[in-house]
């Protein structure tokens, strides 16, 4: 069968309520979903609707799961890929992949289109221009401006991009018309902490005498995605020693696991 070019999502369930904390950044992408649901309001007036946004911050934080919320409150398809994916890819293949998914995403608008990593297709260019790859990284980047550039104003197709390197991203994307909103997803502090695990502690069986102000205090520099596996591990835990519900030593057990692993790959890369 032919290999998947994209994800293509046409009823996105999350929504806002899905992601804790993130204020302003969910307030900054409001306006996208405004932009997604009533274009009118914004064109009649002359204005054009932006075509991208760059959400930046560090992994874990919860920028796919902002993009995706945002399709689920304007209620319109979600088309994602990482690009990642490209890395290695076959002379031509990155452009005419990026060339369908605006296609298609054009066909279902309003719609979102999400790139994952697009630091791994949006380096800044002419750097290690020996290497092949190079080439066609820089094929699938020319593709993505054109596409980006060939929108009419009343295409309503929204880019969203994520990235934890905006600063080696070539400059060509920032530009007007291109991805010139900038919208910061910082990891949480304790407050925001709190918040996260009230999201992933709901779906838990657990013990009364839980205290999430305590856990939050436990898990200073813990990205959203750190403490869903938090979360998740502590329920793999009590399961193991045949509890009835999850209780605070199973969560204690689980935050020392989920630190022992951030160590180690932190070893590994420094
Ligand atoms: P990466 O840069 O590694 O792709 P990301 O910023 O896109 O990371 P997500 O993939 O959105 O992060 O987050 C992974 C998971 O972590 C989410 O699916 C969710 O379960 C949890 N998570 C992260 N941030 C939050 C948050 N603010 N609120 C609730 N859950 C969160």
């Amino acid at each position: 069968s032919k290999a998947k070019l994209f994800d293509q999502n046409t009823e996105v369930k999350t929504t806002f309520k899905d992601v804790a904390g993130l204020e302003g950044a969910k307030e900054e992408v409001q306006e996208i979903v405004d932009f997604l649901r009533y274009p009118e309001k914004y064109t009649t007036l002359g204005g054009k609707i932006p075509k991208g946004a760059l959400l930046v911050g560090p992994p874990g934080t919860g920028k796919t799961l902002l993009a995706r919320a945002v399709a689920g409150e304007a209620k319109v398809p979600f088309f994602s890929l990482s690009g990642s994916d490209f890395v290695e890819m076959f002379v031509g293949v990155g452009a005419s992949r990026v060339r369908d998914l605006f296609k298609q995403a054009k066909e279902k608008s309003p719609s979102i289109i999400f790139i994952d990593e697009i630091d791994a297709i949006g380096r800044a260019r002419g750097k290690n221009a020996m290497s092949g790859s190079n080439d066609e990284r820089e094929n699938t980047l020319n593709q993505l401006l054109t596409e980006m550039d060939g929108f009419g104003t009343n295409t309503n197709v929204i880019v969203m991009a994520a990235t934890n390197r905006a600063d080696i991203l070539d400059k060509a994307l920032m530009r007007a018309g291109r991805f010139d909103r900038q919208i910061f997803v910082d990891l949480p502090d304790i407050r925001e902490r709190k918040e996260i695990f009230e999201v992933h502690l709901r779906p838990l069986k657990k013990t009364k005498d839980l205290d999430l102000d305590f856990l939050s205090r436990q898990t200073p520099g813990f990205s959203g995605a750190d403490i869903a596996n938090v979360c998740n591990e502590a329920a793999l835990i009590a399961a193991r020693n045949g509890k009835k519900a999850v209780d605070k030593q199973d969560f204690l057990d689980a935050v020392d696991r989920i630190i022992g692993g951030l160590e180690k790959k932190n070893k590994i890369i420094t």
